[in-house]
């Protein structure tokens, strides 16, 4: 029977942990809160990820090109980006339990309970009409669907309203009216609602009196913004061009929870798309598209995945949409796709006092270009990936195994070479075909027990083909290659596997389809 969704996230974690994907920092010291190490697995697979990511930006686009700029930058840069005076999240104190929350969060995760009521109502009616069932029809008559539904527009409408006035005490009663209890206490005892900044603030110098303060990065954006001129003009780039990067971002989370989805030190892959002023909805229909194919090339299941469209803007867009993903705890935000207009440009030429504007010879005018984004977390994308990925399954013969059926692509180790016994020269010649294909592939040796303890270490990390070395290999210099999901076996000649894996493991296969 399948886990329920709460037991299988745990099972993801410590999955995770077991077998050298994540552990948490500096464990020996009882850890650091939202802050989690990759093990020797999950760096593989985080750098597949980022190569999947990269090259369907910067190869296979003409007209995006990548870069890496520095965490540290310019304190100006933060003030003119806004994040100084505005990148803060509402937190609000439960006084009995003493714990901490997101206001806003408080107040999604109780209209979310809201519209799972109406969500029942509708599948008991689906059950009890069966085939004839009209479901659009049901939500738009349903008297008790409907009083949801109105509960939820209104909620929703008090809410957005008190968040685009920054109006923190209409925040807080709309937690108090609509007697939203803290989860731990169960008690409505909350204290004000207060803006917190999320930035990480440190000094650079080393005499205290010189030294200057500086933010660790809460986003990777401005460094590509700062850096518009240089790129443009270096490489010679013309409108509409894109500049992408990844890297490391940092964010003082209220509540960090939920393992790699909410971190206080994480990584993003960001791609800032610039564009003709009044073009940019244009591209943010064709990004919102490309976006949503690239994850599902991966084969999760296209309904893991669905948009969510922003009413409330964040301070820099006038189009806002998320890609969220189906994970264990729900539909949670996965990716952001923003049209940002020519707000950070603008801000930055302001406050440097430096021209950032583009000449097009197209319309022969000077302008600060658009900007269109898409920005996703690298270990949001890592958790959606193993938390799919991850399947106890019993098998016809009555026993279980533990697979992570991840996209062959991206899987940590791509075929595990096996020689059936230790003996008799098999190692000899498991060792030459490992030494032949680890120039092209990640591949594992593996001599140590039986051939089925062998296949199943390998299932639990990924590892898409088992090559095993028997007997008959020595004459015939044939191999089996077991494959991971269908656990089903062909015969392959030892010359023709480097052709085999590329075929079904490279990313290259992945990159033709999108
Ligand atoms: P959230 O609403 O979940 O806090 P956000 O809207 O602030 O996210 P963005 O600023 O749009 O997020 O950042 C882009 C992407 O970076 C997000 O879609 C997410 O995948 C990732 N991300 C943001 N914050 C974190 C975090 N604390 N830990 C891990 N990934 C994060």
């Amino acid at each position: 029977m399948a886990a329920q969704p709460e037991d299988q996230f745990k099972n993801v974690i410590s999955h995770a942990k077991e077998y050298g994907f994540v552990f948490q920092s500096s464990e020996i010291y009882d850890g650091l809160s939202a802050v989690y190490d990759y093990g020797q697995n999950g760096a593989l697979l985080k750098n597949n990820i980022k190569e999947y990511w990269w090259r369907s930006m910067v190869q296979l686009h003409e007209n995006i090109v990548g870069i890496d700029s520095a965490i540290f930058m310019h304190p100006q840069v933060w003030k003119a980006s806004g994040h100084v005076d505005a990148f803060n999240d509402p937190m609000i104190d439960n006084k009995d339990s003493k714990k901490r929350y997101r206001a806003d969060v408080l107040i999604e995760d109780h209209m979310e309970k809201i519209r799972g009521k109406a969500d029942k109502e509708v599948a008991k009616a689906a059950k009890r009409f069966g085939e004839s069932f009209d479901e659009a029809m049901f939500r738009e008559t349903n008297p008790r669907v409907q009083k949801y539904v109105e509960q939820v527009a209104d909620i929703n409408k008090r809410f957005v309203d008190a968040l685009e006035r920054n109006d923190l005490e209409a925040l807080r009663n709309v937690i108090v009216d609509e007697g939203i209890t803290c989860p731990v206490s169960g008690s409505k005892n909350w204290t004000e609602v207060r803006q917190f900044n999320l930035m990480f603030g440190t000094k650079m110098g080393s005499v205290a009196e010189d030294a200057s303060d500086l933010y660790l990065r809460p986003e990777t954006a401005q460094g590509i913004f700062v850096n518009f001129l240089n790129v443009q003009k270096t490489g010679r780039m013309k409108i509409p061009f894109g500049i992408a990067q990844i890297g490391k971002a940092f964010r003082n989370e209220i509540v960090a929870r939920q393992f790699i989805f909410r971190m206080r030190e994480f990584e993003q892959m960001e791609m800032q798309y610039f564009v003709r002023p009044g073009e940019e909805m244009k591209w943010y229909e064709f990004w919102k598209e490309q976006r949503i194919k690239w994850h599902k090339m991966l084969n999760l299941g296209d309904d893991a995945y669905r948009f969510h469209d922003h009413e409330k803007m964040a301070h820099y867009a006038n189009a806002a949409a998320d890609i969220e993903f189906d994970f264990p705890f729900g539909f949670k935000e996965l990716e952001g796709i923003h049209s940002r207009t020519d707000f950070d440009l603008s801000r930055h030429q302001e406050e440097s006092g430096k021209k950032l504007q583009y000449f097009d010879p197209e319309v022969g005018e000077n302008y600060v270009p658009y900007v269109v984004e898409t920005s996703i977390g690298l270990d949001r994308m890592f958790l959606a990936l193993i938390s799919k990925a991850y399947e106890e399954e019993t098998l016809e013969d009555g026993s279980t195994r533990t697979v992570m059926h991840l996209p062959l692509p991206l899987a940590p180790i791509k075929a595990a070479i096996l020689p059936l016994t230790k003996k008799d020269g098999l190692p000899d010649l498991a060792r030459e075909i490992f030494d032949d294909l680890k120039f092209e592939f990640q591949v594992q040796y593996d001599e140590k027990d039986a051939i089925g303890k062998r296949y199943r270490r390998q299932d639990a990390v990924g590892t898409p083909l088992c090559i095993t070395v028997d007997f008959d290999s020595l004459e015939d210099r044939t191999v089996t290659i077991r494959h991971r999901d269908s656990m089903e076996q062909e015969r392959v000649a030892i010359d023709a596997l480097s052709d085999r894996l590329r075929a079904l493991v490279s990313m290259e296969t992945l990159l033709k389809k999108l």
